[in-house]
């Protein structure tokens, strides 16, 4: 319990927080870690990531889309 992760927040004083932070928060409930906060999780929220536009996975599409055409000219001439 001693090692739970603490709220980050800068006191007025200029130290950090340090009360212990919500669950799956980084904040303690005073800081804006309060339930309900905060933006919406999962594909609903803004900054929801599905790693379908990495450079890996673009240059996969591309080499595909490139073989289905290259198929498909060798069937047409036969
Ligand atoms: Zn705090």
């Amino acid at each position: 319990m001693q090692d739970c992760p603490r709220c980050g927040a800068r006191t007025r004083q200029g130290a950090p927080c340090r009360s212990p932070a919500v669950t799956g928060k980084t904040r303690c409930r005073m800081h804006g870690g309060a339930k309900g906060s905060g933006g919406q999780s999962g594909q609903a929220n803004g900054r929801y990531r599905t790693g379908q536009h990495t450079r890996e996975a673009k240059e996969m599409r591309r080499m595909v889309a490139e073989l289905l055409r290259e198929g498909a000219k060798l069937t047409e001439r036969s």
